[in-house]
C-alpha cells in the first residue's frame, strides 16, 4: 500500500510517499512560499539529484497539483499514475478534545476541525486547506487526519487541568493537550518494542529535543503527562520559545515595554528560548554550543538552563509515574548531540540509577541503547519518524473500511 503523507503549514507543504509494504520512502519534498512571490517546490528521490520547480503558486490547491505532477513525472516521478496512491495521511495540529485518535476525514470531521481552529489559529487552517486541496485534486481517495494532540488525550484530569476557574475548561476547552503527539507515540512504542520488558506496564519518558522541544511520560504506551499545554509554548526551553515562565512576567513586560498581549506572545514564541537566553546568538543549538565552546557566558547559561529544565522534567515525570524504566532521546538535538544526552544523565539522574555508557552514547541518528548494562533505567536514542506514524495510522484506518 502506498500512502501520501501531507504536512501543511500556512505557506508551506511537506510531503512523502511511503511504500508501507517495505516502509521505504519513495520520495519526499517541500513546497515553500505558497501564496507569496517566489514559490518553489523541491522534490527529492533517494539516490537522485534534487529537482527544484519554481512557479508561483497562489494557493494550496495549486501546490498540491504541482506535487502530483512531480510524483508522476516521467523523469523524476516515482509512480506511473495517481491511482497508485491508496490513501492520504494528513498531519493535523489540534484535534481539541474530540479527537483522541486518528480519523477518516468526512464532512462532519471537517466541521469539527473548523471548530478546533480557535485552539490553533496558526496551524489548523493550513491543515484544513491541505485536506481540501487533496480532495479537489484526487477526488475519492481516503484522507485520514492524524493529530498532534491525540497522544496527550491519554492524560487524566489531574495532569491536564489548569488550576483556573473550571468554566474556562467547561466553556472553552482550556486544558493541557500536549503536542508532538505523533513523535511521542511512535518513539514510546518503539521503546516498548526494544526494551524487552512487559509492554503493558513499562514506564517510559520520551525527550523530544529539537527546535520545538517537549517531554512525555507514558505507561504501556498511554500518555500520563506531556510538557506542552493548551499551546506548544508550555514546558521545556526551546529554540525560540520560552517554555514555562511566571505568567506575571507578561503584565510586567507589557507595561515596561509598551507592548500588548499579542506582542508579548510573539516575544515568548519567537524571541525567547535559547535564542533569547544566549543574547540572540541563534535558535540553533549547534551555533550556541560553538559560542559556548569559545567561552561565551550567555551561551553557556542557555545550554545549562536547557539541560537543567529537561532533567527537572524527567525527575518530575519519574515521580508522576512512581518510577521510570526507559528514558529515550529523540528529534534533532536528542538524536545528534551526545554531549546533551550525556550531561543530562550524568549531572542530574544518578539518583535514579541512570548510567550512560560514553562509548554506546557515541552515536547519531540511529536506534541505540546508550545506557550501560548495570544502569537501573534503560536509556535509548530512537530517531523519531512522524511521517511513518501518520502513514501507519492511515493504513490502519483504511484497512478497516
Ligand atoms: P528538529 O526541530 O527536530 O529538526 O531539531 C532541530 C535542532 O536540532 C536544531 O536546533 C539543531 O541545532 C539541532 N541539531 C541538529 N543536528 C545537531 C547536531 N549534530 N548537534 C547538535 N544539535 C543538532
Amino acid at each position: 500500500m502506498k500512502v501520501l503523507v501531507i504536512n501543511c503549514g500556512s505557506s508551506s507543504l511537506k510531503y512523502q510517499i511511503i511504500d508501507m509494504d517495505t516502509q521505504d520512502v519513495l520520495c519526499k519534498g517541500l513546497v515553500e512560499r505558497i501564496g507569496i512571490e517566489g514559490s518553489l517546490l523541491t522534490h527529492k528521490v533517494p539516490g537522485h539529484d534534487d529537482v527544484v520547480i519554481k512557479e508561483d503558486m497562489k494557493d494550496h490547491k495549486r501546490a498540491v497539483e504541482l506535487v502530483m505532477e512531480a510524483l508522476v513525472d516521467p523523469e523524476h516521478g516515482v509512480i506511473k499514475s495517481l491511482d497508485e496512491i491508496d490513501a492520504i495521511g494528513h498531519r493535523v495540529v489540534h484535534g481539541g478534545q474530540k479527537f483522541a485518535k486518528s480519523v477518516l476525514i468526512d464532512d462532519e470531521v471537517k466541521e469539527a476541525l473548523n471548530k478546533c481552529t480557535e485552539l490553533a489559529p496558526l496551524h489548523n487552517p493550513a491543515n484544513i486547506l491541505g485536506i481540501q486541496a487533496c480532495e479537489a485534486v484526487m477526488p475519492g481517495k481516503p484522507n485520514v487526519g492524524v493529530f498532534d494532540t491525540a497522544f496527550g488525550m491519554g492524560m487524566e484530569p489531574k495532569a491536564f487541568m489548569y488550576a483556573l476557574p473550571t468554566k474556562y475548561y467547561e466553556e472553552y476547552e482550556v486544558r493541557r493537550y500536549g503536542f508532538h503527539g505523533q513523535s511521542h507515540d511512535f518513539v514510546s512504542h518503539r521503546a516498548l518494542a526494544l526494551c524487552g520488558k512487559d509492554p503493558a506496564t513499562t514506564k517510559v519518558i520520551v525527550c523530544h529535543l529539537g527546535n520545538g522541544a517537549s517531554i512525555s511520560a507514558s505507561i504501556g504506551g498511554k500518555c500520563v503527562d506531556s510538557s506542552m499545554g493548551l499551546t506548544p509554548l508550555e514546558g521545556l526551553i526551546m529554540g525560540t520559545r520560552s517554555g514555562n515562565v511566571d505568567p506575571g512576567i507578561m503584565q510586567f513586560i507589557c507595561h515596561k515595554e509598551g507592548v500588548d498581549i499579542d506582542g508579548m506572545l510573539a516575544i515568548l514564541n519567537k524571541k525567547s528560548g535559547i535564542f533569547g537566553l544566549s543574547g540572540g546568538i541563534s535558535s540553533d543549538f549547534r551555533d550556541v554550543q560553538k559560542a559556548a565552546d569559545e567561552g561565551n557566558e550567555k551561551a553557556k547559561i542557555a545550554l545549562d538552563a536547557f539541560r537543567y529544565r529537561v532533567a527537572k522534567y524527567i525527575g518530575s515525570y519519574a515521580a508522576a509515574m512512581n518510577g521510570v524504566d526507559v528514558i529515550v532521546f529523540t528529534a534533532g538535538l536528542g538524536e545528534n548531540d551526545k554531549l546533551t544526552r550525556q550531561e543530562i544523565c550524568d549531572k542530574y539522574l544518578g539518583y535514579l540509577g541512570v548510567k550512560v555508557d560514553p562509548e554506546r552514547n557515541n552515536v547519531r541518528g540511529k536506534e541505540a541503547l546508550i545506557s550501560s548494562d548495570d544502569s537501573k533505567v534503560q536509556v535509548y536514542l530512537i530517531p523519531t519518524n512522524e511521517e511513518l506514524k501518520i502513514a501507519m495510522d492511515t493504513v490502519k484506518i483504511v484497512s478497516e473500511l
